[in-house]
């Protein structure tokens, strides 16, 4: 066993028995039924036998409609994991950086540390001013990092898991114009913000950008995620994928989904509706400071001991996640659910706090 594997911690998610789920950051809604039938229509001619197309092409054509890049740009994955995975296994490993702001993903961290590479994680500002908080990239502290001798990759969460929000543009173009190496932006969250910098692909060749159908998109369950950049750079996927990486029900699930984009959309802004309300109904209320959001989840500091709220949240049947790292202490992370889910929560909330 390699000792540095020996020494990782596994990633066990919660199977709590609870009423509402709002621990992972899935959408509470389920794709409609007749997107469902179509799907299942089309499983029904398929020769299972068979193995499926190796590089999606069907999908990538109506994600280059969705995304306005050509097909070239455009890798599938099995979610936005593997893309992180096969990003740090072509382009990280020993003798070799990561450079990791936090608290983010913990995806980046645990594969880079996998690979070998030597992890460096430069902590958020958490910053205030009127009531406001924001956190933001630490510039100068990541630049001090940047050398130009040995090849890094720097991961940029925006919006950011699991803070919330964006962060500032200019630093985010600050960082980028200074970096020699690969720059991933995770865009997991991007239909729910709506900032992208796929439009600036091509003055910079190499940001490679993540995206998702876990959040969205509806179909966490069925693992498909995608990378946008330059055509070099994305070919360099189908050097370290698994061969067979999207199985056929996926690839078909979300090609029908994304032929079905206006009901994406609509869920989508309803969510970011329910989100605003729910920032708003719990601001009003004592012992809990909420972040800013982009996303389709919250980050709460608790003044009341945090495994206290969270315990009491899932007697009444609703299932938080509590993470650790930098500035985490007491904080609670919740994703946005139905608007009678989200009632039950601030009723909740209102008892305990
Ligand atoms: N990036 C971020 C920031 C995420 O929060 C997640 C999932 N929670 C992912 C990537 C991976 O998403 P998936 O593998 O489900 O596509």
């Amino acid at each position: 066993m390699r000792q540095d594997v020996l020494n990782l911690t596994p990633y066990k998610p919660s199977k709590a028995v609870c009423e509402i789920k709002l621990d992972a950051n899935e959408n509470p809604y389920e794709i409609p039924n007749e997107v469902k039938q179509r799907i299942e229509k089309r499983i029904k001619n398929e020769k299972l036998n068979f193995y499926c197309d190796a590089s999606c092409d069907e999908l990538r054509g109506q994600l280059s409609i969705y995304t306005g890049l050509k097909p070239e740009q455009i890798f599938v994955g099995s979610g936005g994991d593997e893309i992180i995975s096969d990003l740090i296994f072509a382009f990280a490993g020993p003798g070799r950086d990561v450079i990791i702001p936090v608290p983010s993903f913990g995806s980046y961290e645990t594969f880079a540390r996998i690979s070998g590479a030597n992890v460096i994680k430069v902590p958020l500002l958490l910053e205030e001013a009127n009531g406001n908080f924001s956190w933001d990239l630490d510039v100068a502290g990541i630049k001090r990092y940047f050398r130009s001798d040995i090849p890094q990759l720097m991961f940029l969460c925006y919006p950011n898991n699991p803070t919330g929000d964006y962060f500032d543009e200019q630093k985010m173009f600050d960082l980028i114009d200074s970096f020699n190496g690969i720059i991933v932006i995770d865009e997991a969250y991007f239909e729910f913000g709506g900032k992208t910098f796929s439009d600036r692909l091509s003055d910079y060749p190499n940001i490679v950008i993540v995206r998702t159908f876990s959040k969205a998109f509806c179909i966490a369950g069925l693992r498909v995620g995608y990378a946008l950049g330059h055509e070099d750079v994305i070919e360099q996927f189908y050097k370290v994928k698994l061969p067979y990486n999207v199985n056929t029900y996926s690839q078909i699930a979300a090609t029908e989904i994304l032929k079905n984009i206006e009901w994406v959309k609509k869920t989508t802004v309803g969510l970011i509706e329910s989100r605003d309300k729910l920032v708003n109904e719990l601001k009003k209320l004592d012992g809990i400071t909420v972040y800013p959001s982009s996303t389709n989840f919250l980050l709460c500091k608790l003044k009341k001991s945090r495994d206290y709220v969270y315990e009491q949240l899932l007697d009444r049947g609703i299932l938080t996640r509590r993470l650790n790292g930098e500035n985490l202490d007491n904080t609670l992370r919740f994703n946005v659910g139905t608007p009678e889910q989200n009632d039950k929560l601030l009723m909740a909330f209102k008892q305990i706090l």
